[in-house]
């Protein structure tokens, strides 16, 4: 990390840290003493498949999972790409519900939307539902975000109380070093809640495919990190809950399985607002679609036989997809493994050896993700069936001991590895 931006974090913390001053933790009515829960941290390892526990052995993960709770899988929601799937996480609501249809999105009033646009990404109206630090600070509490997708957004008029903007480049061991640092403030500005955020498995995933061997050294890397972690808070005795997750799986992609979309149908008068392996389509003029919109071009998608498209409206039920203004009107899912692309495209930049690609039916077996979790109100040793990611905001607002806002989610498939709080 370079020093101004260990300058400019450590400013983050410390105006943080007086601002945070002015909250209080909720107070414990028998004894007037401010009683903050337990610590949950929750962990999100981008594009880390529910097997890579086995595939792969990463020691430390296993340990403190072995202590706690696993499911066998996690479900995630449609499409099963970043952003979406991590604002679900946190706020228990299907991105239909939240706002947040995809990483790339068009809304008629904000225009459009994608991961690398600070403006969009920092600004609160594309952000819908409660996110669990809006939920904490609400009641009493404190949250600090090392990095999650929505957490450098004011929504609802808040901000977690400790947050920095995303830094792909920041080394896992400065995110480490904040997460320390902030569970090392005193009580009276110590966050209960923070995330801890590692894109390295889903880049290594995207490039050299799931099973690859550069992709079991970005999960024993980021293991490593995480061992680092247990063990100095180990050292300092101090107990957390932690929540590992991840926002989807990776398929193993081909440069054979490609549908060069501009073969099939014309893009000319068409927006092409996101391409795969969901390819969303809209008429550049609404007013004035091109001919034979959109039948023309659901008729010639679904000639391909690797490919399903549909209006928003007649998206499989499963998929809960679709309601909301900002899903485009057609959407074309690829099979598994499969990938939308243009011919110039692949001439420019063809595609090499075996990579990996998500974005694909959540209930795919490649799309499972990951959910264990561990601390002082877990049981041990638990072993639970699927669960669905909208289950998680419950299950962190059950930890912090907080009540949830609205959400699509449930603490049913999660209760048997839960312990009552005192
Ligand atoms: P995806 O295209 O779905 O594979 O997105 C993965 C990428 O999202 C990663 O390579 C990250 O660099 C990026 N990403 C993750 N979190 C954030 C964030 N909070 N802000 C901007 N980009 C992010
Ligand atoms: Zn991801
Ligand atoms: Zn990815």
């Amino acid at each position: 990390m370079t020093g101004s931006l260990r300058a400019r974090i450590a400013w983050i913390l410390a105006i943080s840290a007086l601002l945070a001053s002015c909250t209080h933790a909720p107070k414990d009515a028998a004894t007037g003493s401010e009683a903050a829960p337990v610590p949950v941290i929750l962990v999100g390892i981008d594009g880390f498949r529910y097997d890579f526990l086995e595939a792969f052995e990463p020691p430390n993960l296993l340990e403190l999972i072995e202590g706690g709770a696993r499911a066998e899988r996690m479900i995630s929601s449609f499409p099963s790409k970043t952003f979406p799937n991590h604002y679900t996480l946190v706020t228990g609501l299907v991105p239909d519900h939240h706002g947040i249809v995809s990483n790339n999105m068009v809304d008629e009033e904000l225009g459009r939307f994608s991961l690398g646009n600070r403006d969009a990404v920092q600004d609160g109206r594309w952000w819908q539902g409660e996110p669990i630090w809006v939920t904490a600070q609400r009641q009493g509490l404190r949250a600090a975000a090392m990095f999650w997708p929505g957490s450098e957004a004011e929504i609802e008029g808040v901000r977690p109380t400790y947050w920095t903007p995303y830094d792909d480049d920041l080394p896992g061991e400065d995110r480490v070093q904040n997460i320390l640092d902030w569970l090392a403030l005193p009580d009276d500005t110590r966050p209960s809640f923070l995330t801890l955020y590692f894109s390295r498995v889903d880049s290594a995933g995207h490039r050299h495919g799931p099973l690859s061997e550069q992709n079991r050294r970005a999960v024993l890397e980021v293991d490593a990190l995480i061992g680092d972690l247990a063990r100095k808070l180990e050292g300092r005795h101090q107990a957390v809950h932690w929540v590992f997750v991840s926002d989807h799986g990776m398929s193993e992609t081909s440069p054979e399985r490609v549908v060069l979309v501009d073969e099939l149908i014309d893009l000319e008068g068409l927006l092409v607002i996101d391409t795969s392996p969901v390819l969303a389509l809209a008429p550049k003029d609404p007013a004035a679609p091109p001919d034979g919109w959109p039948d023309v071009v659901l008729d010639r998608l679904n000639a391909h036989p690797h490919v399903a498209a549909y209006r928003k409206a007649d998206l499989p039920a499963h998929l809960r997809h679709g309601t909301h203004k900002r899903v485009a009107p057609v959407l074309a899912l690829a099979d598994e493994g499969w990938r939308f692309s243009q011919v110039d495209r692949e001439k420019v930049r063809p595609q090499t050896g075996l990579g990996g690609q998500h974005g694909y039916d959540p209930t795919v077996d490649s799309m499972g993700a990951l959910l264990a979790f561990a601390g002082p109100r877990v049981r041990s040793g638990i072993q639970l069936g699927p669960v669905q990611n909208v289950d998680v905001y419950p299950l962190l607002c059950e930890l912090l001991e907080i009540r949830p806002a609205p959400n699509d989610g449930s603490l049913t498939a999660l209760e048997p590895a839960l312990i009552a709080p005192n």
